[in-house]
């Protein structure tokens, strides 16, 4: 006979095991004292094939393991995600916020749309993304524009504009901030910072 337990079962059934000397007096009362084959329930990634990701949170960039099934709609759906074991930056070790990664997908309060809230307005309008990525481009033009400076007052070149700054996030690879420095010296943008990782 095969019994398939949790975790949790497995553990009480350890306890239980604990006072089977006690449960020596059951002999004869009817109960069946059978052997009885236990075993774990499977892990649920077992056979499930990872792909390999970084970490989004911090310039650290330690390696994740991302294990997808199909779900039923047909789409792959996350399930876990643990630390790389062959990656050289973490071995599988992740920090207690890159440790929450899978809640950060799997979350029913993920933002999965792009908000608006107009100036002077109390609410939020979700934005389509083709939209949005015309504002930024619309405002940042417009900035650029009207803050652009050709020259200082001593008459020296500078060809800035110090109304505008680029902060990257920590998921930008070496590559996006090649580009995105590049775009923004080219708009005369100073500031520009990231968090550089792998
Ligand atoms: S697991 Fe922690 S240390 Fe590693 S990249 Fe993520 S936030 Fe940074």
């Amino acid at each position: 006979m095969t019994l398939s337990v949790s975790r949790r079962d497995f553990l009480r059934l350890g306890g239980g095991i604990t006072a089977g000397t006690a449960l020596a007096g059951l002999a004869g009362t009817g109960a069946d004292l059978g052997p009885v084959t236990v075993r774990a329930q499977e892990s649920r990634i077992k056979d499930v094939k990872p792909f390999r990701s970084v970490c989004p949170y911090c310039a650290v960039g330690c390696g994740l393991l991302v294990y997808t099934e199909k779900g039923a709609d047909g789409k792959n759906k996350i399930i876990d995600i643990e630390g790389d074991y062959e990656s050289p930056i973490n071995r599988g070790t992740l920090c207690p916020k890159g440790a929450a990664t899978f809640q950060l997908h799997v979350n029913p309060n993920r933002v999965t749309k792009v908000l608006h809230r107009k100036p002077g307005a109390t609410e939020w309008e979700v934005m389509g993304l083709e939209d949005a990525m015309n504002r930024v481009v619309q405002l940042t033009k417009e900035t650029r524009d009207r803050t652009f400076v050709e020259k200082n007052e001593a008459g020296i070149p500078v060809n800035n504009s110090l109304s505008i700054f680029s902060l990257g996030g920590a998921t930008m690879d070496n590559e996006w901030n090649h580009i995105q420095q590049k775009l923004m010296r080219g708009l005369g943008v100073v500031a520009i910072e990231n968090q550089a990782r792998i």
